[in-house]
């Protein structure tokens, strides 16, 4: 069974650890190789893969949006989020394309209790990350939610998209922000991503802008995952280390990293999801 990935860059991914953990686990002979994209060569690669017996691939930055043209069918949740991330090609040939990073983004909240319904929830971001978890937190009944960025424009413009009430945008200086009152907050910027001490400050500077003394806030989640131990904490990001010296339980993005990879390889497969996330969670973080 032929799987992969296609992004820009790849090098770095750990998608093909994880496929290859879970075709093991599986019983399954193939492999799971990572293609780096060129500009505009995105549908001469794709049409080459699929020649070559490809049955599923990963997308992953920047193409998750321009591969929607590729696809004969789409899900209804790669519609909502405007984004794919998985492409099978289907027995009879045609091109199916769906987006696991909603509901794997949703999947640690999910798993560890959190309430959702009738939350209130703040999104920093407001990118393909930001718009995937806020279609993921729409589905799960949540009372509003505040997308907070850094270019007010592209929050309005991601709650122009999603035409929910329940989307409101606040600006970081804004009394709206110490009013809103988010019981979860969660990273949706690509800020702490591959951190060293240095862009840590910078970050530290943004985020320590939010008025936590006046909330309660019981989860942090930084969709952003780290290979860091620091401060006792692995997965360390300074998202995690601001929220959790505010009180609050944190996480990284490593679970929705192994999950939304879990949920592809199962619709490629039509194997056990669960099976999949456990041979894929216990790989290294690292390439060691
Ligand atoms: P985008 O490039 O689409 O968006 C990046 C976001 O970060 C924008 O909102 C941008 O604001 C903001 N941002 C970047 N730098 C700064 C800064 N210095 N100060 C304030 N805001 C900043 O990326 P994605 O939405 O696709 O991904 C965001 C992050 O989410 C990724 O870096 C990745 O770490 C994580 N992610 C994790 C996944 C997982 O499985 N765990 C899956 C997908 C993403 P502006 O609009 O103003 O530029």
């Amino acid at each position: 069974m032929k799987l992969g990935l296609i992004g820009n860059p790849v090098a770095h991914s750990r998608s093909p650890a994880l496929h290859r953990a879970a075709l093991i686990a599986a019983g399954l002979d193939g492999d799971y190789t990572a293609h780096r994209v060129a500009p505009g060569t995105v549908e001469d690669v794709v049409r080459s893969l699929w020649k070559d017996g490809v049955i599923g691939l990963n997308v992953t930055l920047p193409l998750k949006v321009e591969v929607l043209s590729l696809c004969d069918e789409l899900s209804d949740v790669a519609i909502r989020a405007g984004a794919v991330n998985t492409l099978h090609r289907l027995n009879n040939g045609v091109i199916h394309g769906t987006n696991t990073d909603v509901s794997g983004g949703i999947f640690p909240l999910k798993q560890r209790g959190i309430e959702l319904s009738g939350a209130n929830v703040l999104v920093l971001g407001a990118g393909g990350a930001a718009r995937g978890i806020v279609v993921g937190l729409l589905a799960k009944g949540v009372a509003r939610i505040g997308v907070l960025n850094r270019t007010i424009t592209r929050a309005q413009h991601l709650a122009a998209e999603l035409n929910d009430a329940r989307i409101c945008t606040i600006s970081i200086d804004s009394g709206e922000l110490a009013a809103f009152q988010p019981s979860i907050i969660i990273n949706a910027t690509s800020i702490g991503l591959g951190s060293t001490p240095l862009n840590a400050d910078q970050a530290f500077g943004w985020f320590q802008r939010l008025p936590l003394s006046s909330w309660s806030i019981v989860f942090g989640y930084d969709l952003v995952y780290s290979t860091q131990n620091t401060s006792g904490m692995t997965g360390w990001t300074p998202f995690r280390e601001v929220i959790q010296d505010a009180g609050a339980a944190t996480i990284d993005g490593w679970e929705m990293l192994v999950r939304q990879a879990a949920l592809s390889f199962a619709i490629w497969t039509k194997t056990d999801v669960e099976t999949a996330y456990a041979a894929m969670l216990a790989t290294p973080r690292a390439a060691r």
